[in-house]
């Protein structure tokens, strides 16, 4: 048995060959494990769970038939589908993952994180996350019409793109001694993680034990995946044509 952890795919109408290799995937892959891990950044944004848009409602059909196969599927939030709700992970057969969540895979304590709370190098970043994930502030985008949403979101894709073009690399990436904190914190010997698309298996040492820190890349030339079985964990790539 092994089980699949997967982030960054970025599903976008303008994309339908990543769209296309993720349907591939499940086919192939995904419907030979007991679970596949969606971490985050799974859609390149999100408006509400009422968004009646052609490729949710796929993607959501999709996921459904791999769930009735007898594969659980998890679903913890990214930073630009951070406002998927419940509605819509009953709809794709979905759980919901906390933003940190310690799981015991195949005996090994594992941390799986999206990875923006690891980029504490970006205090502008780290402050608009904090307002968008209060629930007053998606209470308060959630009750304007869809038309409007569809537009904010839109600004706010622009926006990310612009300022991280003007952002050194290093404020990009993880901060070290934060992976060690939180991974010390959760008392874990593995982090596994999406976000920086900077896919790699990092060995470290936590709590004085020896630690890995495995990467997830985003979707684009490649696909990305990480297979976990009681005797490996490994990353995994391969070319979407
Ligand atoms: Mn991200």
């Amino acid at each position: 048995m092994s089980t699949l952890f997967i982030s960054d795919l970025h599903l976008h109408e303008s994309r339908p060959l990543i769209t296309r290799a993720f349907f591939h995937f499940l086919h192939t892959q995904a419907s030979k494990a007991e679970a596949l891990y969606i971490l985050g950044d799974f859609f390149d944004a999100w408006v509400g769970d009422d968004d009646d848009s052609e490729l949710p409602q796929t993607v959501a059909r999709e996921l459904c038939s791999l769930k009735q196969k007898g594969i659980a599927i998890y679903f913890q939030h990214g930073n630009r589908d951070f406002l998927l709700g419940e509605a819509y992970a009953q709809k794709a057969g979905m759980k919901l993952l906390p933003e940190s969540c310690v799981i015991d895979l195949y005996g090994t304590p594992t941390l799986l994180l999206h990875g923006d709370t690891l980029c504490t190098a970006d205090k502008d970043y780290q402050q608009f996350r904090t307002m968008v994930r209060s629930s007053q502030w998606q209470q308060q985008i959630l009750a304007q019409p869809l038309a409007a949403r569809r537009t904010l979101a839109a600004q706010l894709r622009e926006k990310s793109q612009s300022m991280n073009s003007m952002k050194a690399e290093d404020i990009m990436d993880v901060t070290p001694a934060e992976v060690v904190s939180q991974m010390e914190q959760t008392q874990v010997t593995r982090l596994i993680h999406g976000h920086t698309h900077r896919p790699a298996h990092h060995r470290l040492t936590v709590n004085g034990k020896p630690a890995e820190r495995i990467v997830l890349g985003d979707w684009h030339s490649h696909g990305w995946s990480i297979r976990a079985d009681n005797k490996r964990c490994e990353l995994l790539s391969w070319p979407i044509e």
